[in-house]
């Protein structure tokens, strides 16, 4: 059964179901899941990350929590955590860069969270120095000074949307009709985690609520105010989302979410403000939201590019000075991701960050 027709299938038995619901099927179903059967990164694939883009990105976000280690007073055991390696790009340029700081990869058990057995197979393979161990739920986090990096997880997790009108909040629904999924809306319904939102928003206004992020940021958040250490949630979105970005990337180009179920990578724009309260309310600091360029500039990324450039020449000098505009310049992804960082509330945040 293709996974069209097991959708097509629950939606007769259960009716309509939540975007949530449809993004988890289509993502991680345990045969036909976008995740769950291939690696979806890189020029060949559906979409490109920053790590994928530039061995800068991961460098100086390994120095970063490296210092981040130092300035904790280097504890003697840590876990060096990501969440959603993808193809273990990051974490490899992060580990080869945190080298060079005597004694941090030595004291770092590497850990990983990834639901994808075809990704955990690339990064095996990537990461087959380090002696990686994968876990299946952030509740698995050893209880140590956790220095955690996420970039691109939170946009992969399943999202809710309501439609604000003058009775109240509307569910958006994927129903079916005939052989074709389609979009609906459900009837009028208290939302108490949308209480907020009244006071932002107009009739007409579409909002997104991701609860899964909640208890994750919660535990990391624990973990961190706990026992120390820091976090990096690096994802494209803004302090409060507004308006329908649910969308679908297909051979790096936007498709239609409902046309080819599984075929596509589905995410939302991450909303940080509930992230951010979530970590507070767990006993952690976090910093301001970051523009992705602005941090990565504080960290040196044109030093660090003026130093890859000096051997290269040619199609690989511009190559490189095209990644580096790439994760930096405003009109790319310099502005449209951000950064945001936690931290035990009597510590600095990461350098790169701001309280
Ligand atoms: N961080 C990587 C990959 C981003 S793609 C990079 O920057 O290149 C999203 C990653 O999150 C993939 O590895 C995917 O398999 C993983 N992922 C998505 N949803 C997940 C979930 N619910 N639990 C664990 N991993 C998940």
């Amino acid at each position: 059964m293709s996974l069209q027709d097991h959708l097509l299938a629950r939606i007769a038995q259960d009716g309509p179901m939540s975007v949530a619901d449809y993004m988890t099927e289509c993502l991680l179903h345990p045969t036909h899941g976008y995740y769950t059967i291939r690696d979806p990164l890189g020029t060949q694939g559906d979409f490109i990350t920053a790590p994928e883009i530039s061995q800068m990105f991961g460098e100086l976000i390994g120095l970063s929590l490296a210092q981040s280690w130092m300035d904790q007073g280097h504890p003697e055991h840590f876990v060096l955590a990501e969440l959603g390696p993808g193809r273990g790009t990051l974490m490899a340029d992060m580990l080869r860069a945190s080298s060079r700081v005597p004694g941090f990869n030595e004291a770092a058990e590497v850990v990983l969270l990834e639901a994808s057995p075809a990704l955990r197979d690339v990064q095996a393979q990537t990461l087959k120095d380090h002696i990686p161990r994968w876990i299946d739920s952030v509740a698995d986090l050893p209880e140590a000074p956790l220095f955690l990096v996420a970039n691109e997880f939170f946009d992969a997790l399943p999202i809710r949307q309501f439609l604000r009108d003058r009775d109240g909040w509307r569910e958006r629904l994927i129903g079916r009709d005939g052989t074709a999924l389609t979009w609906g809306l459900g009837p009028h319904a208290d939302q108490i985690a949308l209480k907020d939102r009244l006071n932002d928003t107009a009739d007409g206004d579409l909002v997104e609520l991701c609860a899964a992020a909640i208890p994750i940021i919660t535990v990391v958040a624990g973990r961190i105010g706990t026992h120390g250490g820091a976090g990096l949630i690096v994802d494209y979105g803004d302090w409060h989302s507004l308006g329908d970005t649910f969308q679908a990337l297909q051979a790096h180009e936007r498709a239609d979410p409902l046309a080819q179920p599984g075929q596509a990578d589905l995410t939302a724009h991450v909303d940080f403000e509930p992230l951010a309260l979530a970590a507070r309310a767990a006993g952690c600091a976090h910093s301001r939201l970051t523009p992705q360029g602005v941090f990565l500039e504080r960290l040196g990324i044109a030093t660090r590019a003026q130093a890859l450039a000096a051997p290269l020449g040619g199609s690989e000098l511009e190559a490189l000075i095209a990644a580096h505009r790439r994760l930096t310049h405003p009109d790319e992804m310099g502005n449209l991701f951000k950064v945001l960082g936690l931290y035990p509330t009597p510590s600095a945040p990461p350098p790169g960050l701001e309280p």
